[in-house]
């Protein structure tokens, strides 16, 4: 494939490197590094303060939006005075003309509204599922105009949308040699995620009190309260905080646990976690919701579980020890490498700029 100068937006709802931009963060820095591999060129925007183990980004300022998960269904579009979201695209405008391609990794209405002002094309990948009818529309008529353009991670995250069988599924990837198999774990069990009521923390919690094996916890803290509530419900469980990781610290902690809970409130659109899991050779045990449901193979990677049972995770917590771990790291290799995800992502790119973006109808 020609060399290609691409432009990329990050998430505005998060400055890169804080892990409030939750699995986007890792994706972008993962589709940036391998098509720079690949040689392309690009440019990432971001909010000020990013950082992004020294890929290229321009930083924009401005205030943060707010985030879509924790809005109802008929919530209207809240931008907040001096938007980053806003002054990125405006941004944008300016140089558009230096790229061939734009890809948006923002779950926000202003992206999909500007695409049609555009004479560039533009791929959003969306990461996360259904959430208001004012999103799930601007998506739609975004598809309706110009084929092709909207990525998703799973068939379960597209399934939430009317729309879903038009949506490219894209999957994810890591830098593999980043993470280190570990074949003797301790005995702790990890939930590895944003603190946030959508990831459904507490029923890992419950689930580990049963079975008596101690639950380290890593990720970001947006809603210091909330953690607050949890420690305050279950104050006998064996449960620890032990912060937000950068990857090459969180894969090695990672690696020594038994297991990954994941137990997901909301259809989880992919989940990153699981993927670094196994790339370390830990099983994982999730809802059969989302992501996780495609991801993992019932008793050779992990178990899954009826969603929101408890005494479901607990059985598969008793059959852990069925799982090779070995196996887990095979099947990160096989499906889930970089080089494996820059051939999907290319192969979206390239069929984009074939339809050459034409607007339909
Ligand atoms: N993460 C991290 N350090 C931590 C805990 C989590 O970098 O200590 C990252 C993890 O690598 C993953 C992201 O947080 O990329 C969580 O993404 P996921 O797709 O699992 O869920 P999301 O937050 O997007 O719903």
């Amino acid at each position: 494939m020609n060399s290609l100068k691409l432009l990329f937006f990050s998430t505005p709802v998060g400055v890169i490197g804080s892990g409030l931009g939750g699995g986007v963060e890792l994706t972008l820095r993962n589709i940036s590094q391998e098509m720079i591999n690949r040689g392309h060129s690009l440019q990432i925007l971001a909010p000020i303060g990013s950082t992004l183990n020294g890929l290229p980004i321009t930083q924009i300022s401005g205030n943060l939006q707010i985030v879509a998960q924790s809005q109802n269904r008929d919530a209207p579009i809240i931008m907040p005075e001096n938007s980053v979201l806003a002054n990125m695209w405006e941004y944008a405008y300016q140089v558009r003309n230096h790229y061939d391609l734009l890809l948006n990794l923002a779950y926000d209405w202003l992206p999909f509204y500007l695409t049609p002002f555009f004479d560039r094309p533009i791929a959003h990948f969306i990461s996360m599922g259904s959430l208001t009818a004012v999103m799930d529309s601007v998506i739609e008529r975004t598809l309706d105009r110009f084929p092709g353009t909207i990525g998703v991670h799973s068939y379960a995250q597209a399934n939430t949308f009317s729309f879903g069988d038009r949506c490219r599924c894209l999957s994810n990837g890591l830098d593999l040699s980043l993470y280190q198999f570990c074949l003797e774990p301790q005995n702790y069990l990890a939930w590895v995620g944003r603190i946030a009521p959508e990831k459904g923390l507490e029923d890992a919690i419950m689930a580990t009190q049963q079975i008596g094996i101690p639950l380290k916890i890593w990720g970001a803290m947006p809603d210091h309260a909330y953690w607050q509530t949890i420690c305050q419900k279950y104050p006998n469980a064996a449960f620890s905080y032990e912060g937000f990781l950068p990857t090459d610290q969180l894969q090695a902690a990672l690696g020594q646990c038994r297991g990954l809970l994941m137990t997901p409130k909301w259809v989880e659109a992919f989940g990153n976690v699981a993927i670094e899991a196994l790339a370390c050779g830990v099983p994982v045990i999730a809802y059969r919701r989302g992501g996780p449901s495609e991801i993992i193979q019932q008793g050779k990677t992990g178990w899954l579980v009826e969603p929101d049972s408890i005494e479901g995770l607990v059985e598969a917590l008793d059959r852990l020890d069925y799982i090779d771990r070995r196996t887990c790291r095979q099947h990160a290799e096989a499906k889930y490498s970089m080089q494996a995800m820059g051939d999907r992502i290319e192969a979206w790119f390239r069929d984009m700029l074939a339809l050459g973006n034409r607007e339909q109808g």
